[in-house]
């Protein structure tokens, strides 16, 4: 990810019926910058995409690329592709002529630019014209592992194939800006998984800019640089997928990404908080004193320790094999806690907890809802 700003969207706006959709929404994009969009069914991020790509205008505000206004610009003149998530390929022609069609249907001077050709014989341009068109798509179809695959009929390629087609077809004039929605959503899980791991060494190899949408937390964990978690038309937390592990901002986005534990706390004075009746050191915090707040403790961030070294005693209510671990429920007078250890426990056990001060993130309560 590079450190140049390549898209800036500024208090853009986009209502539907009166219906505010995109609220006031402020982002900047960097080169070769993996950013992903996510968030629940409805939440805005598709209509962000297609803001960006040109399909739909924004009521209010501007979105800037390359430090140009493009706010009232069509997708066709800007330096960006889209791939959505019906692939909408051309089931008559050919893989390679599927492919080839972005840049088969571009303007002559388009393509004199695009080769650095230059605009003399035509008959001998429009020849190396669509040489050079036939290797941009087969290096294309290289690039998304389906070498050999050229002449099949689309009808013969599987979905994963057809979405490597698409993803060609996107890449083959080599836009600046990749806009993507959900384009994995329709795979199995497994082949999704060898995509999420392909597309982002794609992303690298070519140094383009991803903008990806996607409502799986785990998709957007694997790849992006950055997420930016949206609900109800805002972001609600920019940041690299670690940060936003470690420190949500609010109860919406710990459950929303990964298990977490969310429990009421109070503040009691500078590194230390107490919950469920005991007192905890905490690290790096500073709220008022006595101040109402959460206390988020991630299940795999509990040490289980014997119970004469336990701050917190509970039993366990369920334990499930997870292949490396155990997913345990405990319950502590009441509250039900979520645990992962690689011990083995018997539903009805006791079991002691310990939490290390620097794995309690806590949050204000509120602060978004
Ligand atoms: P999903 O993952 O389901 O696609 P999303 O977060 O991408 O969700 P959007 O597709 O941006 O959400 O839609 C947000 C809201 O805007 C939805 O309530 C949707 O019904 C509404 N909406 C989107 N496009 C239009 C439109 N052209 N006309 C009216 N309402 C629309």
């Amino acid at each position: 990810m590079g450190d140049k700003v390549i898209i800036e969207l500024l208090n853009v706006t986009k209502q539907f019926d009166d219906e505010v959709i995109v609220n006031s929404l402020n982002l900047q994009v960097f080169e070769n910058e993996f950013l992903t969009l996510l968030g629940p069914s409805g939440c805005g991020k598709t209509t962000t995409l297609r803001m960006i790509g040109g399909f739909e205008k924004a009521n209010q505000g501007e979105i800037i690329i390359e430090g140009k206004d493009f706010s009232d610009l069509p997708p066709y003149a800007r330096p960006i592709n889209t791939v959505f998530q019906k692939y909408a390929l051309f089931p008559h022609l050919n893989v390679i002529d599927n492919v080839a069609f972005g840049l088969k249907n571009r303007s002559w001077e388009y393509l004199i630019n695009f080769y650095h050709l230059e605009n003399e014989n035509k008959k001998e341009v429009k020849k190396k014209i669509n040489e050079l068109i036939k290797a941009s798509a087969l290096e294309a179809l290289s690039l998304v592992n389906l070498k050999g695959y050229e002449n099949r009929r689309i009808t013969q390629m599987s979905g994963g194939q057809q979405q490597r087609v698409a993803l060609a077809r996107a890449i083959v004039n080599k836009p600046k800006i990749l806009l993507l929605d959900e384009p994995l959503a329709a795979l199995d899980l497994k082949l999704r998984q060898k995509m999420q791991y392909e597309l982002k060494e794609m992303q690298r190899q070519l140094g383009i800019t991803f903008i990806f949408v996607t409502h799986d937390q785990e998709e957007a964990m694997t790849m992006s640089d950055r997420i930016a978690v949206m609900d109800k038309g805002i972001i609600v937390q920019l940041g690299t997928p670690k940060a936003i592990y470690n420190e949500p901002v609010n109860r919406y986005v710990a459950t929303f990404i990964g298990e977490s534990n969310i429990i009421p706390a109070v503040y009691l004075k500078k590194d230390l908080v107490s919950f469920m009746g005991v007192d905890f050191e905490c690290m790096g915090y500073t709220f008022k004193k006595n101040e109402k707040v959460d206390v988020v403790i991630r299940p795999e961030d509990f040490d289980v320790v014997d119970l004469d070294k336990a701050k917190l005693i509970g039993k366990v209510t369920s334990s499930l094999f997870k292949g490396v671990h155990n997913e345990l429920l405990v319950d502590i007078k009441g509250t039900s806690l979520k645990v992962n250890t690689y011990e083995n426990y018997v539903v009805g056990e006791d079991i002691g907890l310990k939490v290390d001060p620097y794995e309690i993130h806590i949050m204000k309560v509120n602060e978004y809802e």
